[in-house]
C-alpha cells in the first residue's frame, strides 16, 4: 500500500510560479522582475572580486582541510561578522556579551532563532510587519509563539504607516517578540527613518518587548554598514536584549553557500556563554554545523584590509546600481507622463519596490508586456538594466489604463 497517499500537494509559491512562467515564455523582450537574488547590469548573477580572490587563496592554502566545524561554527567568522555588524568598539562586544553562532543562510538562522524562542524564551506572541517575507510564516510556525501582525505599509502614502505601527506596539503584551527588518524591508522597500526608529524603540522599551532583527541586507541596502545597522545599534544603546539573524547571501553574493549567523545581545558575559551553548545545541541537533567553505570566504575577506576594502567598494557600486535603476525608472515614468506619483520608486530602498500596482495591472504587465513580477505589486529592482528600463516604463504606463 502507498504509505504516503495521505499527503496533499501544496500549491506552488508565487515566486516559483513567476520563475516557471518566465522560463516558459519565448518573447525576446521578456523581463524578469520577480526574482529575489541580485543581478548585475547584464542581468547575470554577480560574483564579487574579493570572493574570487578569497577562493583562490583558500585553494592555495596548504593547511586547509575539509574537517567539519563545531556546532557554533567557524570561530573567526563569528568574531569578524559580529564586529562587522556592530562595529569593533561596540560596548556589547567590549563587554563580551554577544553570543554568535554560524547558521545555514539567513533562513537557517531564523529557523534556529525560532527553535531558541520555543525552547528558551517561550514567548506567547510574535508580531510580524504587514506585509512581510512570506517564509517568515513557515519558519516561525516552529517557534511555539502565535503569529500576529503590526501595521507597516500605508498603501495611500506608499510608505510607512508609522502611527499604526506605534499604536500596535503600544498594545502588544509585555514580553512579546517583534520581528523587525533591520533595513531594506522585503517586500515593501520601505524603512523607518532614524527619527521613526527612535519612536519605535521608545515604545519597545516602555512595553518591555523583545526585538528580533531579520537582517539579510545589511550593507547591501545603502552601501553603508553604519546606516543599515542603525536600528540594531540604537537598541543596544537603549539597553535592550535581543536576537539578530544575518545572511551573507546578498552582501557577499554567497547565496548558494548558505552562509548566515545568529546573534544574541545578552545582559552580561555569563548569560552570553549560556545562550551561545543553547544556540550551539540547536544547530547540532538540526544540521550539525554550518558550511566551512562559506565561512572561510567571509573570514578571509574581512580580516584582510585590502580584500575588505575591495569588497566594500564593490558593495557600494552594487547598491548604487539599484539606486540608479530606481532613478531611471522614475525619470522614464515622468517623461511618459504616467499618471500618479512615482516618488516612492526612488525613496524605497534595497532589492524591491512595492509599486502599488493592483493585481489586474500586474496581470497586464505579465500577459501583455512579458514583465514578470509578483501580483502583489512587488518588483525586483535588479531585473532592470539600462537597456530594458524604458520598455518596463512603457509597460507600467500602459498597465495603468
Ligand atoms: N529574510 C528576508 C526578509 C529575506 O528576504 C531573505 C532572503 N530572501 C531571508 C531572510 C533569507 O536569506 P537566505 O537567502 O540567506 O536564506
Amino acid at each position: 500500500c502507498n504509505k504516503f497517499s495521505h499527503l496533499v500537494a501544496e500549491p506552488l509559491d508565487p515566486i516559483n510560479l513567476v520563475i516557471i512562467n518566465f522560463a516558459k515564455n519565448t518573447d525576446p523582450k521578456k523581463v524578469m522582475l520577480g526574482v529575489g537574488a541580485y543581478r548585475n547590469e547584464e542581468l547575470q548573477p554577480h560574483i564579487f572580486n574579493a570572493v574570487k580572490e578569497a577562493e583562490k587563496r583558500l585553494i592555495e592554502d596548504e593547511n586547509a582541510t575539509y574537517e567539519e566545524l563545531p556546532p557554533e561554527g567557524h570561530a573567526e567568522f563569528n568574531e569578524l561578522v559580529t564586529e562587522l555588524l556592530l562595529g569593533k568598539n561596540n560596548p556589547a562586544i567590549l563587554e563580551n556579551r554577544v553570543a554568535s553562532v554560524q547558521c545555514l543562510g539567513g533562513t537557517g538562522s531564523l529557523r534556529v532563532g525560532a527553535e531558541f524562542i520555543k525552547e528558551n524564551i517561550k514567548s506567547e506572541f510574535i508580531y510580524f510587519p504587514d506585509p512581510t517575507w512570506p517564509n517568515h510564516y513557515n519558519v516561525f510556525g516552529f517557534s511555539g509563539a502565535e503569529i500576529k501582525h503590526y501595521h507597516y505599509w500605508n498603501s495611500e502614502l506608499k510608505g510607512l504607516d508609522l502611527e499604526g505601527f506605534l499604536r500596535d506596539l503600544n498594545e502588544m503584551p509585555t514580553g512579546s517578540i517583534v520581528l523587525l527588518h533591520a533595513c531594506a524591508h522585503n517586500p515593501t522597500g520601505v524603512d523607518p527613518t532614524q527619527e521613526d526608529w527612535e519612536r519605535i524603540i521608545d515604545v519597545i522599551c516602555q512595553r518591555d518587548l523583545m526585538p528580533y532583527f531579520d537582517a539579510p541586507y545589511i550593507g547591501f541596502a545603502s552601501g553603508d554598514f553604519d546606516r543599515d545597522t542603525y536600528a540594531i545599534k540604537r537598541c543596544i544603546e537603549r539597553g535592550l536584549q535581543f536576537l539578530i539573524s544575518l545572511s551573507f547571501g546578498k552582501n557577499f553574493g554567497l547565496y548558494g553557500d548558505r552562509i548566515g549567523s545568529i546573534h544574541a545581545i545578552c545582559q552580561d558575559q555569563e548569560t552570553k556563554e549560556k545562550v551561545q551553548c543553547a544556540l550551539g545545541s540547536i544547530t547540532k541537533s538540526m544540521f550539525g554545523s554550518g558550511s566551512a567553505h562559506g565561512a572561510r570566504i567571509v573570514a578571509t575577506i574581512l580580516k584582510d584590509p585590502e580584500l575588505r576594502e575591495n569588497w566594500l567598494n564593490e558593495l557600494i557600486s552594487v547598491s548604487q546600481r539599484m539606486q540608479n535603476m530606481r532613478k531611471l525608472l522614475y525619470d522614464e515614468l515622468v517623461r511618459l507622463e504616467a499618471p500618479g506619483n512615482w516618488l516612492h520608486i526612488k525613496t524605497q530602498i534595497g532589492m524591491f519596490c512595492y509599486t502599488g500596482l493592483t493585481p489586474q495591472q500586474c496581470e497586464n504587465m505579465i500577459e501583455k508586456w512579458h514583465c514578470f513580477m509578483l501580483k502583489n505589486g512587488r518588483m525586483a529592482i535588479c531585473g532592470l538594466n539600462t537597456k530594458n528600463v524604458g520598455y518596463v516604463a512603457q509597460a507600467f504606463r500602459d498597465s495603468l489604463n
